[in-house]
């Protein structure tokens, strides 16, 4: 039986600008994986909007920790909300987001129903 979701790696998920939060741990924890100080990768890679810091993207409009042959650069250390999706709780809460969500992502099987997908 194929499953309710299988990450099929298109990258779509790295994909445009805004969706990427981190909070002051995760910079933290990435900043020391890639051997900078928090302030140094906040400066190089990050922007503040309302009050929150997001990670930013590139001039292709992917993540800039995304890397076509090596997918997330800082995978062992990417931020919680890049582990959770695509079952985040506005997802698993809500059968038409559900339905939007796999437009989205490739992974989510078509033909699997809603409630194999939330378990
Ligand atoms: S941190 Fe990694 S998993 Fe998260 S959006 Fe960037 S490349 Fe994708
Ligand atoms: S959009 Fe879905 S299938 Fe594509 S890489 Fe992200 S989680 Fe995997």
């Amino acid at each position: 039986m194929m499953k309710a979701f299988d990450c099929r790696m298109c990258g779509n998920c790295c994909y445009g600008e805004g969706g990427i939060s981190v909070d002051q741990e995760e910079m933290e924890r990435i900043a020391h994986f890639l051997d900078l100080t928090p302030k140094a990768f906040l400066s190089r890679f990050c922007y503040e909007n309302h009050n929150r810091i997001y990670v930013r993207t590139g001039s292709d409009n992917f993540c800039v920790f995304y890397d076509n042959e090596k997918s997330c650069q800082i995978h062992p250390v990417k931020p919680k909300i890049c582990c959770l999706w695509p079952f985040y709780p506005a997802i698993v809460s809500d059968k038409e987001n559900w339905e939007l969500a796999k437009d989205a992502c490739p992974g989510i099987n078509p033909d699997g129903s809603f409630e194999d997908f939330v378990r």
